[in-house]
């Protein structure tokens, strides 16, 4: 762990596709097949795959609605990198301290996100115009 954060490591680095059969077609040559078939997220309304790249990985992501927050990013901004994702102890506490300095947060406590991993957001302008996601690790 590092800093004061508790900020392990960059879990993932999420990407926002319009479909990820087609994606997939795109990213395996150079990083491999996914880890899991792809798997569907309702708290986020999306399907994601995960590609493992050293310690950490792609996160695709397909919204499963058009108006859902990733696909409501795709009609704004079209495919492209979406968040980063930092491994963290505690996603709660994570929140809390984004809270504290003054940053606005998307999730004020932890959810159930891809893989059984607890999650949250916190909000772009908290760290620049950059969606930031924590992972908490399995017990
Ligand atoms: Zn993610």
């Amino acid at each position: 762990m590092n800093g004061a954060h508790e900020i392990g490591r960059i879990d993932h680095v999420g990407i926002a596709v319009r479909q990820i059969d087609e994606a997939l077609g795109r990213w395996t040559p150079w990083l491999g097949t996914p880890i899991r078939p792809p798997e569907l997220v309702p708290s986020q309304r999306v399907r994601v795959a995960f590609l493992q790249v050293g310690e950490s990985r792609i996160e695709l992501l397909e919204p499963t609605q058009p108006d859902s927050p990733v696909g409501r990013f795709l009609d704004q901004r079209g495919e492209g990198m979406h968040h980063l994702a930092f491994s963290v102890a505690s996603v709660d506490r994570a929140l809390a301290e984004v809270a504290r300095s003054g940053g606005r947060l998307v999730d004020t406590v932890g959810r159930m996100g891809a893989g059984g991993h607890r999650v949250g957001f916190a909000h772009p302008s908290a760290f620049g115009g950059v969606l930031v996601e924590f992972v908490e690790a399995s017990a």
